[in-house]
Order: C-alpha cells, then sequence, then structure tokens
C-alpha cells in the first residue's frame, strides 16, 4: 500500500517554509497532494487558479505530488482521496496552540487520519505568506523567501495595485 499524505493550506501564495515541508513530507510518505484551500473568509490576494499555478510552476520537476483544490471539510477530503495523513508545518511555539486544537478535533472526526508535524529549516522558521505579502506591498525584497515565479506574480500584483 502506497502512503499517500496531504499537506493542506491556503497557500497564498507559497513561500519556501511550504516547499520546504513538502519536501520533507516526501521523505516519509510515497506520495503527497498539496491540497490547495479555496478558503474565500480568508479573502486571498490570489484567487484559486493562479495560487495552484504558483504551486505547479514552483514545483516542476518533482516527482510523487499532486496539487489540486479542495473545499469541503478537511478529513472529509482526506478521506475521499485515501489519505492516511494530514501534514503540517509548526514554526514556533505561536503555531501550537491553533495546530493542536485542529489536530484534536480532526482526530474526533475521523480516528484513522494522523496529523504528523514538521519543523522546517531555522531560515524559513520565521517566515508566513502574510509577511512575505506585507514585504512586497511596500516594495521590499522577498528573493529567497519564495520561489522565483511567486515573485515575479507578487510584484505584478503590486506594481497594478499599490493599494491591495
Ligand atoms: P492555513 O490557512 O491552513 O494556515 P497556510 O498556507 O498559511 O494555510 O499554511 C499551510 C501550512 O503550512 C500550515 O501547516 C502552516 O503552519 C505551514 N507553514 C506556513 N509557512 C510555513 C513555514 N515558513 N515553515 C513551515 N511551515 C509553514
Amino acid at each position: 500500500m502506497k502512503k499517500l499524505a496531504i499537506c493542506p493550506g491556503t497557500f497564498d501564495p507559497i513561500t519556501n517554509g511550504h516547499i520546504d515541508i513538502v519536501l520533507r513530507s516526501l521523505r516519509i510518505f510515497d506520495k503527497v497532494i498539496v491540497a490547495v484551500a479555496k478558503n474565500p473568509r480568508k479573502k486571498p490576494l490570489f484567487p484559486l487558479d493562479k495560487r495552484i499555478e504558483l504551486i505547479r510552476e514552483s514545483l516542476k520537476g518533482t516527482g510523487n505530488i499532486i496539487i489540486e483544490p479542495f473545499d469541503s471539510l478537511l478529513v472529509d477530503y482526506v478521506s475521499s482521496r485515501k489519505g492516511i495523513a494530514i501534514v503540517r508545518g509548526l514554526r514556533a511555539v505561536s503555531d501550537f496552540e491553533y495546530e493542536l486544537q485542529m489536530a484534536l478535533l480532526n482526530r474526533k472526526l475521523s480516528p484513522q487520519i494522523e496529523t504528523v508535524f514538521m519543523m522546517p529549516s531555522e531560515e524559513y522558521s520565521f517566515l508566513s505568506s502574510t509577511m512575505v505579502k506585507e514585504i512586497a506591498s511596500y516594495g521590499g525584497s522577498v528573493e529567497g523567501l519564495v520561489p522565483p515565479p511567486v515573485e515575479k506574480a507578487l510584484k505584478e500584483v503590486f506594481k497594478r495595485n499599490p493599494d491591495v
């Protein structure tokens, strides 16, 4: 039986921290689905299709990865794809409380699905999509924090709408 894990997130946009976690997951699991939440309540900067396109370009050449959207209860989606685990990244203690709550709730809903936490390389442990957008919105450089296609997309968005 191939072991399939799901890395869920909003990925608005994907950062080098997300990529670090996806690549680490591939060292443990046979296949990984990067599952992109539609998440309209979070009012994403990039529409769903663009977030998926950027992940595709950023992970081009990496095998055993599927990138797809989802818009349902996470555990239902994981079961429908026959996944055995949800992988989440833990950056700092500040992530822990929310992630613990989510993991325990998901376990209550679907005891057969495990949540696995992975620590990114320390150079990414301060990195978030929110911070990246904040820096880019003021014209700062996000080189080394996000893959080149994301850097380009951020420049385009903030050039077009300096006020978003
Ligand atoms: P969500 O809206 O579900 O929090 P995100 O796209 O913000 O989605 O994050 C998806 C996952 O990636 C989460 O588990 C988050 O903790 C993790 N993550 C985000 N940034 C980093 C990073 N720099 N290093 C490690 N994990 C990260």
